[in-house]
Protein backbone atom coordinates (compact mmCIF):
# COMPACT_ATOMS: atom_id res chain seq x y z
CA UNK A 1 0.00 0.00 0.00
CA UNK A 2 1.10 3.59 -0.47
CA UNK A 3 -0.01 6.53 1.32
CA UNK A 4 -1.10 9.30 -0.79
CA UNK A 5 -2.26 12.77 0.17
CA UNK A 6 -6.06 13.41 -1.25
CA UNK A 7 -8.70 15.76 -0.87
CA UNK A 8 -12.38 13.91 0.41
CA UNK A 9 -15.76 14.19 1.69
CA UNK A 10 -15.54 13.08 5.31
CA UNK A 11 -19.44 13.07 5.04
CA UNK A 12 -22.58 13.97 2.99
CA UNK A 13 -22.35 17.65 2.52
CA UNK A 14 -19.62 18.04 4.62
CA UNK A 15 -16.76 20.17 3.17
CA UNK A 16 -13.65 18.72 1.59
CA UNK A 17 -10.69 18.59 3.57
CA UNK A 18 -6.98 17.18 2.80
CA UNK A 19 -5.88 13.78 4.06
CA UNK A 20 -4.42 10.63 3.06
CA UNK A 21 -5.95 7.44 1.15
CA UNK A 22 -3.86 4.08 0.54
CA UNK A 23 -3.22 3.29 -2.78
CA UNK A 24 -2.82 -0.68 -3.58
CA UNK A 25 0.20 -1.92 -4.33
CA UNK A 26 1.07 -1.97 -8.20
CA UNK A 27 -0.35 -5.14 -9.62
CA UNK A 28 1.13 -6.91 -12.88
CA UNK A 29 -1.18 -5.21 -15.29
CA UNK A 30 -1.36 -1.93 -13.12
CA UNK A 31 -0.27 1.49 -14.02
CA UNK A 32 0.53 3.91 -11.04
CA UNK A 33 -0.33 7.55 -12.06
CA UNK A 34 1.60 11.02 -10.94
CA UNK A 35 -1.35 12.87 -11.27
CA UNK A 36 -1.21 16.35 -12.50
CA UNK A 37 -4.56 17.77 -12.52
CA UNK A 38 -8.08 17.13 -11.93
CA UNK A 39 -11.14 18.51 -13.04
CA UNK A 40 -14.13 19.21 -11.23
CA UNK A 41 -17.13 17.92 -12.66
CA UNK A 42 -20.98 19.17 -11.37
CA UNK A 43 -21.39 15.25 -11.14
CA UNK A 44 -18.49 15.08 -8.10
CA UNK A 45 -20.72 17.30 -6.45
CA UNK A 46 -24.31 15.63 -6.88
CA UNK A 47 -21.87 12.24 -5.36
CA UNK A 48 -20.49 14.41 -2.60
CA UNK A 49 -23.55 15.63 -0.79
CA UNK A 50 -25.31 12.23 -2.40
CA UNK A 51 -27.87 14.04 -4.07
CA UNK A 52 -27.93 10.90 -6.38
CA UNK A 53 -28.60 8.43 -3.51
CA UNK A 54 -26.38 6.43 -0.91
CA UNK A 55 -22.84 7.28 -1.28
CA UNK A 56 -19.93 5.88 0.29
CA UNK A 57 -17.68 8.16 2.97
CA UNK A 58 -15.00 9.34 3.20
CA UNK A 59 -15.37 10.21 -0.95
CA UNK A 60 -12.11 11.50 -2.96
CA UNK A 61 -13.93 12.62 -6.11
CA UNK A 62 -12.79 13.07 -9.29
CA UNK A 63 -12.71 11.30 -12.67
CA UNK A 64 -11.59 14.40 -14.76
CA UNK A 65 -7.49 12.84 -14.23
CA UNK A 66 -4.86 13.83 -16.13
CA UNK A 67 -1.10 12.77 -15.54
CA UNK A 68 1.88 10.81 -15.63
CA UNK A 69 2.88 7.17 -15.44
CA UNK A 70 5.38 6.78 -13.20
CA UNK A 71 5.71 3.09 -12.52
CA UNK A 72 3.92 -0.16 -14.27
CA UNK A 73 3.39 -4.08 -13.48
CA UNK A 74 5.00 -6.69 -15.23
CA UNK A 75 2.10 -7.73 -17.45
CA UNK A 76 1.69 -3.83 -18.29
CA UNK A 77 2.00 -3.56 -22.15
CA UNK A 78 0.44 -0.51 -23.46
CA UNK A 79 1.90 1.92 -21.16
CA UNK A 80 5.84 2.93 -20.23
CA UNK A 81 7.13 5.51 -17.04
CA UNK A 82 6.92 8.84 -18.10
CA UNK A 83 3.77 8.26 -20.44
CA UNK A 84 0.99 11.41 -20.47
CA UNK A 85 -2.31 9.52 -19.34
CA UNK A 86 -5.68 10.01 -18.21
CA UNK A 87 -8.12 8.04 -16.46
CA UNK A 88 -12.27 9.05 -16.89
CA UNK A 89 -15.55 8.11 -14.69
CA UNK A 90 -14.24 4.13 -14.35
CA UNK A 91 -11.55 2.21 -13.64
CA UNK A 92 -13.41 -1.40 -14.38
CA UNK A 93 -15.84 -3.62 -15.78
CA UNK A 94 -16.44 -6.96 -15.73
CA UNK A 95 -15.18 -7.28 -19.21
CA UNK A 96 -16.84 -10.47 -20.47
CA UNK A 97 -20.54 -9.27 -21.04
CA UNK A 98 -21.65 -8.13 -24.46
CA UNK A 99 -21.33 -4.80 -24.00
CA UNK A 100 -17.71 -4.66 -22.27
CA UNK A 101 -16.70 -6.80 -25.38
CA UNK A 102 -18.49 -4.54 -27.91
CA UNK A 103 -16.23 -1.46 -26.28
CA UNK A 104 -19.29 -0.68 -24.21
CA UNK A 105 -17.85 -0.79 -20.87
CA UNK A 106 -20.16 2.40 -19.53
CA UNK A 107 -22.86 0.25 -20.22
CA UNK A 108 -21.45 -3.34 -18.70
CA UNK A 109 -24.02 -5.85 -17.75
CA UNK A 110 -21.74 -7.89 -15.80
CA UNK A 111 -22.18 -6.30 -12.60
CA UNK A 112 -22.09 -2.40 -13.67
CA UNK A 113 -19.00 -0.69 -14.82
CA UNK A 114 -16.63 0.10 -11.59
CA UNK A 115 -16.84 3.94 -10.96
CA UNK A 116 -13.43 5.76 -10.73
CA UNK A 117 -15.05 6.71 -6.95
CA UNK A 118 -17.81 6.28 -5.25
CA UNK A 119 -17.76 2.40 -6.20
CA UNK A 120 -16.27 -0.60 -4.71
CA UNK A 121 -13.48 -2.09 -6.65
CA UNK A 122 -13.67 -6.17 -7.95
CA UNK A 123 -11.29 -6.51 -4.61
CA UNK A 124 -14.39 -4.85 -2.51
CA UNK A 125 -12.52 -1.64 -1.48
CA UNK A 126 -14.15 1.44 -2.21
CA UNK A 127 -12.37 3.60 -5.45
CA UNK A 128 -10.86 6.92 -4.67
CA UNK A 129 -10.76 9.49 -7.14
CA UNK A 130 -8.54 12.13 -9.12
CA UNK A 131 -8.37 14.86 -5.84
CA UNK A 132 -5.16 13.03 -4.78
CA UNK A 133 -1.85 13.09 -6.27
CA UNK A 134 -1.63 9.25 -7.12
CA UNK A 135 -3.59 6.54 -8.83
CA UNK A 136 -3.59 2.83 -9.31
CA UNK A 137 -5.37 1.29 -12.49
CA UNK A 138 -5.74 -1.07 -14.68
CA UNK A 139 -4.28 -0.60 -18.23
CA UNK A 140 -6.79 -1.64 -19.50
CA UNK A 141 -8.94 1.19 -18.16
CA UNK A 142 -6.21 3.87 -19.23
CA UNK A 143 -6.09 6.35 -22.22
CA UNK A 144 -3.25 8.28 -23.62
CA UNK A 145 -3.23 12.19 -23.53
CA UNK A 146 -1.32 12.99 -27.01
CA UNK A 147 1.50 14.89 -26.49
CA UNK A 148 0.15 17.83 -28.62
CA UNK A 149 -2.84 18.59 -25.25
CA UNK A 150 -1.38 20.52 -22.46
CA UNK A 151 -2.80 18.01 -19.36
CA UNK A 152 -4.21 20.49 -17.48
CA UNK A 153 -6.74 21.31 -20.64
CA UNK A 154 -6.66 17.54 -21.04
CA UNK A 155 -8.28 16.75 -17.58
CA UNK A 156 -11.55 17.63 -18.34
CA UNK A 157 -12.10 15.68 -21.92
CA UNK A 158 -12.02 12.76 -19.83
CA UNK A 159 -15.55 13.07 -18.92
CA UNK A 160 -16.71 16.34 -19.94
CA UNK A 161 -15.50 15.81 -23.88
CA UNK A 162 -16.39 12.15 -23.77
CA UNK A 163 -19.67 12.87 -22.74
CA UNK A 164 -20.80 15.30 -25.53
CA UNK A 165 -18.31 13.38 -28.14
CA UNK A 166 -19.74 10.08 -28.11
CA UNK A 167 -23.56 11.05 -28.77
CA UNK A 168 -22.12 13.62 -31.60
CA UNK A 169 -20.73 11.34 -33.66
CA UNK A 170 -23.46 8.64 -32.56
CA UNK A 171 -26.29 10.70 -34.14
CA UNK A 172 -23.99 11.99 -37.15
CA UNK A 173 -22.70 15.83 -36.38
CA UNK A 174 -20.88 16.60 -39.27
CA UNK A 175 -21.09 18.33 -42.40
CA UNK A 176 -24.22 19.45 -43.68
CA UNK A 177 -25.84 18.61 -40.56
CA UNK A 178 -27.40 21.28 -37.72
CA UNK A 179 -26.93 20.87 -34.47
CA UNK A 180 -27.74 22.25 -31.55
CA UNK A 181 -26.42 22.64 -28.09
CA UNK A 182 -28.63 22.63 -25.44
CA UNK A 183 -26.48 24.53 -22.67
CA UNK A 184 -23.39 26.52 -22.33
CA UNK A 185 -21.75 25.13 -19.01
CA UNK A 186 -18.61 22.66 -18.75
CA UNK A 187 -20.33 19.48 -20.83
CA UNK A 188 -21.76 22.32 -23.39
CA UNK A 189 -18.72 24.02 -24.30
CA UNK A 190 -17.12 20.95 -25.02
CA UNK A 191 -20.26 20.30 -27.02
CA UNK A 192 -19.70 23.66 -29.27
CA UNK A 193 -15.87 23.11 -29.99
CA UNK A 194 -16.23 19.26 -30.81
CA UNK A 195 -19.79 19.85 -32.86
CA UNK A 196 -18.12 22.78 -34.51
CA UNK A 197 -14.90 20.52 -35.26
CA UNK A 198 -16.77 17.69 -36.58
CA UNK A 199 -17.97 19.86 -39.64
CA UNK A 200 -21.71 20.85 -38.31
CA UNK A 201 -23.53 24.12 -37.98
CA UNK A 202 -23.55 24.48 -33.98
CA UNK A 203 -25.98 27.03 -32.60
CA UNK A 204 -26.16 27.11 -29.07
CA UNK A 205 -29.04 27.02 -27.48
CA UNK A 206 -28.64 29.00 -23.58
CA UNK A 207 -31.04 30.48 -21.02
CA UNK A 208 -29.69 34.30 -22.29
CA UNK A 209 -27.13 35.81 -24.51
CA UNK A 210 -24.59 36.14 -21.37
CA UNK A 211 -22.19 33.85 -22.81
CA UNK A 212 -22.63 34.62 -26.49
CA UNK A 213 -19.53 36.16 -26.80
CA UNK A 214 -17.43 33.00 -25.94
CA UNK A 215 -19.63 30.91 -27.31
CA UNK A 216 -19.46 32.28 -31.18
CA UNK A 217 -15.47 32.38 -29.84
CA UNK A 218 -15.71 28.64 -29.30
CA UNK A 219 -17.02 27.66 -32.55
CA UNK A 220 -20.85 28.09 -32.65
CA UNK A 221 -22.19 29.51 -35.45
CA UNK A 222 -25.56 30.83 -33.77
CA UNK A 223 -26.71 31.39 -30.33
CA UNK A 224 -30.25 32.12 -29.09
CA UNK A 225 -31.68 32.58 -26.10
CA UNK A 226 -34.08 29.95 -25.13
CA UNK A 227 -35.94 32.71 -22.75
CA UNK A 228 -36.75 34.46 -25.62
CA UNK A 229 -40.17 32.92 -27.01
CA UNK A 230 -39.62 33.71 -30.52
CA UNK A 231 -36.54 31.73 -30.70
CA UNK A 232 -39.17 28.39 -30.22
CA UNK A 233 -40.86 29.91 -33.06
CA UNK A 234 -37.97 30.94 -35.73
CA UNK A 235 -35.72 27.65 -34.91
CA UNK A 236 -39.11 25.32 -35.79
CA UNK A 237 -38.02 22.10 -37.19
CA UNK A 238 -34.41 23.53 -37.51
CA UNK A 239 -32.35 20.92 -35.99
CA UNK A 240 -31.19 17.35 -37.21
CA UNK A 241 -29.42 17.07 -33.86
CA UNK A 242 -29.95 18.44 -30.70
CA UNK A 243 -27.63 17.79 -27.68
CA UNK A 244 -28.83 18.27 -24.60
CA UNK A 245 -26.12 19.30 -21.97
CA UNK A 246 -29.03 20.70 -19.03
CA UNK A 247 -29.92 18.44 -15.76
CA UNK A 248 -32.75 21.55 -15.46
CA UNK A 249 -36.41 19.71 -16.39
CA UNK A 250 -36.92 20.70 -19.66
CA UNK A 251 -40.22 21.41 -21.69
CA UNK A 252 -39.49 18.67 -23.82
CA UNK A 253 -42.43 19.10 -26.29
CA UNK A 254 -41.09 22.50 -26.95
CA UNK A 255 -37.31 21.21 -28.12
CA UNK A 256 -38.52 18.50 -29.82
CA UNK A 257 -40.52 20.97 -31.88
CA UNK A 258 -37.22 22.29 -32.71
CA UNK A 259 -36.00 18.68 -34.87
CA UNK A 260 -36.21 18.30 -38.11
CA UNK A 261 -38.21 14.99 -39.61
CA UNK A 262 -36.34 11.85 -38.05
CA UNK A 263 -34.09 14.41 -35.78
CA UNK A 264 -32.74 13.24 -32.80
CA UNK A 265 -33.09 14.90 -29.07
CA UNK A 266 -30.37 13.54 -27.18
CA UNK A 267 -29.97 13.67 -23.61
CA UNK A 268 -26.07 14.11 -21.67
CA UNK A 269 -27.99 15.43 -18.18
CA UNK A 270 -30.13 14.42 -16.49
CA UNK A 271 -33.20 16.33 -14.06
CA UNK A 272 -33.63 14.09 -10.59
CA UNK A 273 -37.12 14.16 -11.11
CA UNK A 274 -39.07 11.77 -13.41
CA UNK A 275 -39.90 14.28 -16.84
CA UNK A 276 -43.10 14.41 -18.69
CA UNK A 277 -44.06 14.74 -22.43
CA UNK A 278 -46.86 14.34 -24.33
CA UNK A 279 -45.54 11.42 -27.04
CA UNK A 280 -47.39 13.24 -30.25
CA UNK A 281 -44.27 15.34 -29.84
CA UNK A 282 -41.76 12.46 -30.70
CA UNK A 283 -44.73 10.49 -33.10
CA UNK A 284 -45.37 13.77 -35.62
CA UNK A 285 -42.26 13.61 -37.42
CA UNK A 286 -40.86 10.39 -35.99
CA UNK A 287 -38.41 11.83 -33.80
CA UNK A 288 -36.23 10.60 -31.21
CA UNK A 289 -35.37 11.24 -27.69
CA UNK A 290 -32.20 9.29 -26.53
CA UNK A 291 -30.06 9.49 -24.36
CA UNK A 292 -26.11 8.79 -23.98
CA UNK A 293 -23.76 8.46 -21.08
CA UNK A 294 -19.65 9.17 -21.29
CA UNK A 295 -18.50 6.17 -23.92
CA UNK A 296 -16.66 3.29 -23.63
CA UNK A 297 -12.28 3.17 -23.50
CA UNK A 298 -11.82 2.98 -27.07
CA UNK A 299 -13.81 5.92 -27.81
CA UNK A 300 -12.32 8.17 -24.95
CA UNK A 301 -8.98 7.64 -26.93
CA UNK A 302 -10.66 8.50 -30.03
CA UNK A 303 -11.65 11.45 -28.94
CA UNK A 304 -8.90 12.37 -26.89
CA UNK A 305 -6.76 12.00 -30.24
CA UNK A 306 -9.59 13.92 -32.19
CA UNK A 307 -9.20 16.91 -29.75
CA UNK A 308 -5.56 16.75 -30.55
CA UNK A 309 -5.60 16.81 -33.74
CA UNK A 310 -7.88 19.63 -33.65
CA UNK A 311 -6.27 21.33 -30.93
CA UNK A 312 -9.25 21.12 -28.59
CA UNK A 313 -8.85 21.57 -24.84
CA UNK A 314 -11.32 22.78 -22.18
CA UNK A 315 -11.42 26.30 -21.32
CA UNK A 316 -10.14 26.14 -17.46
CA UNK A 317 -10.08 28.04 -14.52
CA UNK A 318 -6.77 26.40 -12.38
CA UNK A 319 -7.25 26.28 -9.13
CA UNK A 320 -5.71 25.37 -6.04
CA UNK A 321 -7.12 22.23 -3.53
CA UNK A 322 -7.72 24.76 -1.29
CA UNK A 323 -10.36 26.46 -3.20
CA UNK A 324 -12.06 23.11 -4.15
CA UNK A 325 -15.03 23.71 -1.81
CA UNK A 326 -15.56 27.87 -3.07
CA UNK A 327 -15.22 26.26 -6.74
CA UNK A 328 -17.82 23.84 -6.02
CA UNK A 329 -20.07 26.62 -5.27
CA UNK A 330 -18.89 28.41 -7.91
CA UNK A 331 -20.20 25.34 -10.25
CA UNK A 332 -23.54 25.28 -8.66
CA UNK A 333 -24.19 28.89 -9.24
CA UNK A 334 -23.15 28.25 -12.92
CA UNK A 335 -19.81 30.74 -12.30
CA UNK A 336 -17.19 29.45 -13.94
CA UNK A 337 -16.09 29.57 -17.58
CA UNK A 338 -15.82 26.53 -18.01
CA UNK A 339 -14.42 23.92 -15.85
CA UNK A 340 -12.32 24.29 -12.86
CA UNK A 341 -9.46 21.76 -12.97
CA UNK A 342 -7.34 21.44 -9.55
CA UNK A 343 -3.58 21.46 -9.61
CA UNK A 344 -2.96 18.00 -7.65
CA UNK A 345 0.67 19.49 -6.39
CA UNK A 346 -1.36 22.16 -4.37
CA UNK A 347 -2.80 19.55 -2.48
ZN1 LIG B 1 -18.24 13.86 -14.88
ZN1 LIG C 1 -19.33 -6.00 -18.79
Amino acid sequence: MTTVAAYAAPAAKAPLERTTIERREVGEHDVLIDIRFAGICHSDIHQAREGWGDAIFPMVPGHEIAGVVSEVGPGVTAFRVGDRVGVGCMVDSCRECENCRAGREQYCTGGGMVGTYNALGKDGEPTYGGYSQKIVVDENYVVRIPDGLPLDVAAPLLCAGITTYSPLKRWGAGPGKKVAVLGMGGLGHMGVKIAHALGAEVTVLSQSLRKKDDGLKLGADHYRATSDPKTFEELRGSFDLILSTVSAPLDFDAYLSLLRTEGTLANVGAPEEPVSLNLFSVLGGGKTLAGSMIGGIAETQEMLDFCAEHGIGAEIELIDAAGINEAYERVLNSDVRYRFVIDTATI
